[in-house]
Formats: C-alpha cells, sequence, structure tokens
C-alpha cells in the first residue's frame, strides 16, 4: 500500500500516563495452543481473578473475533496469518490504551506470534502455551470440532491436517494434562502480579 501521504499523529496523553491513570502497566497475555487445549477456558480463569483484584482487563477471544473484525478470513494459511496480524495490532493497541489484554487465539505459526512480540514489545508481551497433545484435546472436544474433522467435514484443522508450531521458549508453560484450570490461571495471576510490581 502506498503510505507516502499517511503522517503518525501523536497525542499528549502517552501510554505511560494511560498506566499511571489505570495504576497498572498494559500488558498482552497471549495465549496459543491446540483447539481444546484450555486456552480459553484458562483466559476467563485468569480475567475473572484479575478483574477482582481492581485491574482493567479485555479479553480478545479467537472465536468472537471471527463473528466481527475477521468475519472475512477463512483457515488458510494466509487467512490464519492474516487473522493473527490483526489481532497483534488490536492488542497492540489495547495494551497502549494501558490494559491487560488477554488474547486467546491458536495462532500456530511462530513467525505471526513472533510479528505480535515485535508489535506488542517484547516486554509487555507474554507468550503463554497452553499444551495438551491432539489426542487428549479430541477426547474434551469441547465445540464438536473434532468430531466434525474425523468425519471430513472440516479442512485446515490445526494439529490434525494444519500444522502447529509449539512454541519453542515460552515466557509460560501450562501443561493442561496435569495442571487443573485454577493451578494454571494461578500460575499465569502469580506472573502477572510480578511484572506489575
Ligand atoms: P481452547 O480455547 O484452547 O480451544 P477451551 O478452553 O474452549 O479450549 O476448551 C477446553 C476444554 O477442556 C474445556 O471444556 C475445559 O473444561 C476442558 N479442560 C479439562 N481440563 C482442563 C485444564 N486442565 N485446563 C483447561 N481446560 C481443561
Amino acid at each position: 500500500m502506498d503510505n507516502l501521504n499517511i503522517f503518525w499523529h501523536n497525542g499528549k496523553v502517552e501510554y505511560k500516563d494511560r498506566c499511571k491513570h489505570l495504576k497498572q502497566k498494559g500488558m498482552v497475555l497471549w495465549f496459543t495452543g491446540l483447539s481444546g487445549s484450555g486456552k480459553s477456558t484458562i483466559a476467563v480463569q485468569v480475567e475473572k481473578e484479575l478483574y477482582k483484584k481492581g485491574f482493567v482487563t479485555y479479553l480478545l477471544d479467537g472465536d468472537n473475533v471471527r463473528y466481527g473484525l475477521n468475519s472475512n478470513l477463512g483457515f488458510s494459511n494466509e487467512d490464519r496469518e492474516e487473522n493473527i496480524r490483526r489481532i497483534a495490532e488490536v492488542s497492540a493497541l489495547f495494551k497502549d490504551a494501558g490494559l491487560i489484554t488477554l488474547v486467546s487465539f491458536i495462532s500456530p505459526f511462530r513467525k505471526s506470534r513472533e510479528f505480535a512480540k515485535q508489535k506488542i514489545g517484547s516486554i509487555t508481551f507474554v507468550e503463554i502455551y497452553v499444551k495438551a497433545d491432539v489426542e487428549t484435546c479430541a477426547k474434551r472436544d469441547p465445540k464438536g470440532l473434532y468430531k466434525k474433522v474425523k468425519k471430513g467435514v472440516i479442512k485446515n484443522f490445526t494439529g490434525i491436517s494444519s500444522p502447529y508450531e509449539e512454541p519453542e521458549n515460552p515466557d509460560i508453560l501450562l501443561d493442561t494434562r496435569e495442571l487443573s484450570v485454577e493451578e494454571a490461571a494461578n500460575k499465569v495471576i502469580k506472573f502477572v502480579l510480578n511484572k506489575q510490581r
């Protein structure tokens, strides 16, 4: 796109002012993992607990965003990248607004997550790998998607017919075959409280 006639306009209220106002540091908790690994369940629990502690939060959930902002995107590799590119941009704005932003998206590609990290800033970007093997996820199958994949109704399904690139060095690893929802959420909350000091 031709950006020659577009200029960045600076405001007079900055990120640090907004953080001071809200008495917190804006950050992004980026939950990645297979469908059914537990991203949304844990993110909802983390948000509830942070809210109770007085933090200002916002949860961007993969499915919810696909209803609106990203409703024109499918599940080809190209569309998945565009899906994450938009979310990275939106969550960078939410963070800049001073919010603790929780992002729950499969985000299967390392390149896209790296892009998000760069957009958001490595200090305020927290990569959380919600880990469960595909057999466990298929057994849970909270949305009945794995059944549909088996019947051949869904193509390009992450972990089966579309790749998932595991995080090599996540900030937080949550193995949901070993941790309960509460234990996993508490691990994240502890990390956040440390960062907020
Ligand atoms: P995702 O957002 O990753 O697609 P969901 O959170 O929608 O996954 O679904 C995960 C399912 O697995 C839920 O039905 C949840 O109750 C169940 N579950 C079982 N054990 C755990 C756990 N330890 N952590 C998170 N979810 C779990």
